[in-house]
């Protein structure tokens, strides 16, 4: 049977599709495969480890061909499957859940420090000008004691709350679904909707998925109900955040600064954010330790395993 991973990953997952005696052909290039390679590439495979940028919809499914089974995404975050379309032709989708949470969780917390302590500006002055003490350069703002608001409180979400509580943050939580047992647990308070968990922050990170209903769930109302000295971070779907309006609240020191790995119409921020001090950014990299894309690859491949092999899945994508 025939595998095609669309872009190359790192760790054992192109192995272990090897190992099960798949023909595995792997894409080559440096960036996201160019739709029309990817969907010439694709043709004739029974299982395909995608990534992100590959939008599976009735299009990619038709070029495929009927044999197709699954398609493991090389993600948690499944916003780019068509779930009518993938259950319109019989094809399994399949994320890579849990084995990006510290990773991720991580990397929320490096971008709420390096925002809150202004690692970025900081290098900037250290380069330019040495390293010189000043009683009132760079000053920031220190967590203990401070409001940690957790927009989502799933696999990552609780990650990011458990870390909060360690640092001495209050932490405070909105999701859908109310959590008492981890609010016992951790000592988070549950606010009942996402304008209280606004206003009453320091923090807002958020880790809701990409839903209809969580499309610019942050828009320029929302931004102007957190408080001045606030942050917001940013590492679960760009569109979540109204990044225009975003450009606005930062000029205009609605909040005092936010810090994003994923943006609204990647590769590319909205204008003038790139312009701004009070902003950190990083190029979609959350889940990028060696330990969690190689976790992500396996994953992938052993849902890819487990289907062709006429088994169920480990981690099948659900419907929120
Ligand atoms: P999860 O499904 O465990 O958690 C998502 C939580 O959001 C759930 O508790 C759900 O109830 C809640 N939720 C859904 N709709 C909501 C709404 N309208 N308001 C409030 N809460 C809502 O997922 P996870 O593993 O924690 O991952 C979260 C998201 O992070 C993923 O969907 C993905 O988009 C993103 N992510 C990004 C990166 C990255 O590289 N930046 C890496 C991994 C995950």
């Amino acid at each position: 049977m025939k595998v095609v991973v669309t872009r190359k990953i790192p760790g054992n997952g192109v192995k272990m599709l090897q190992d099960a005696g798949f023909e595995v052909t792997v894409g080559e290039q440096d960036g996201p495969m160019e739709r029309s390679k990817l969907l010439e590439t694709i043709k004739g495979a029974d299982g395909v480890l995608g990534q992100l940028q590959d939008k599976v919809n009735e299009e990619y499914l038709t070029a495929v061909g009927s044999q197709l089974k699954i398609v493991a995404n090389f993600a948690v975050g499944f916003d780019n499957f068509d779930l009518p379309a993938l259950s319109s032709h019989n094809v399994i989708g399949t994320n890579t859940p849990d084995v990006l949470t510290e990773a991720v969780a991580e990397h929320a917390f490096a971008l709420i420090m390096a925002i809150t302590r202004r690692i970025v500006e900081a290098h900037k002055l250290a380069l330019t000008q040495g390293s010189s003490f000043g009683p009132e350069v760079m000053l920031g703002m220190e967590l203990k004691g401070k409001t940690l608001g957790v927009l989502g409180l799933g696999r990552i979400g609780s990650r990011v709350a458990e870390i909060g509580k360690a640092m001495g943050m209050n932490v405070i939580y909105y999701d859908v679904k109310q959590n008492p047992e981890f609010e016992q647990k951790v000592g988070a308070e549950f606010k009942a909707t996402p304008d209280e968990l606004l206003s009453a922050s320091d923090i807002v990170s958020v880790h809701v998925p990409l839903l209809d209903s969580t499309r610019h769930l942050i828009n320029a109302d929302r931004l102007k109900m957190m408080k001045p000295t606030s942050y917001l971070i940013n590492t679960s779907r760009g569109p979540v955040v109204d990044e225009v309006a975003l450009v606005e609240a930062l000029k205009n020191k609605t909040i005092a600064g936010a810090a994003l790995d994923v943006g609204e119409t990647e590769p590319k921020w909205a204008p003038g954010l790139v312009d701004l001090d009070n902003v950190v950014l990083t190029p979609h990299i959350a889940s990028a330790t060696t330990e969690a894309r190689s976790a992500m690859g396996e994953l992938a491949a052993e849902n890819i395993i487990e289907v062709l092999s006429g088994r169920p899945p480990k981690t099948p994508v659900k419907k929120s």
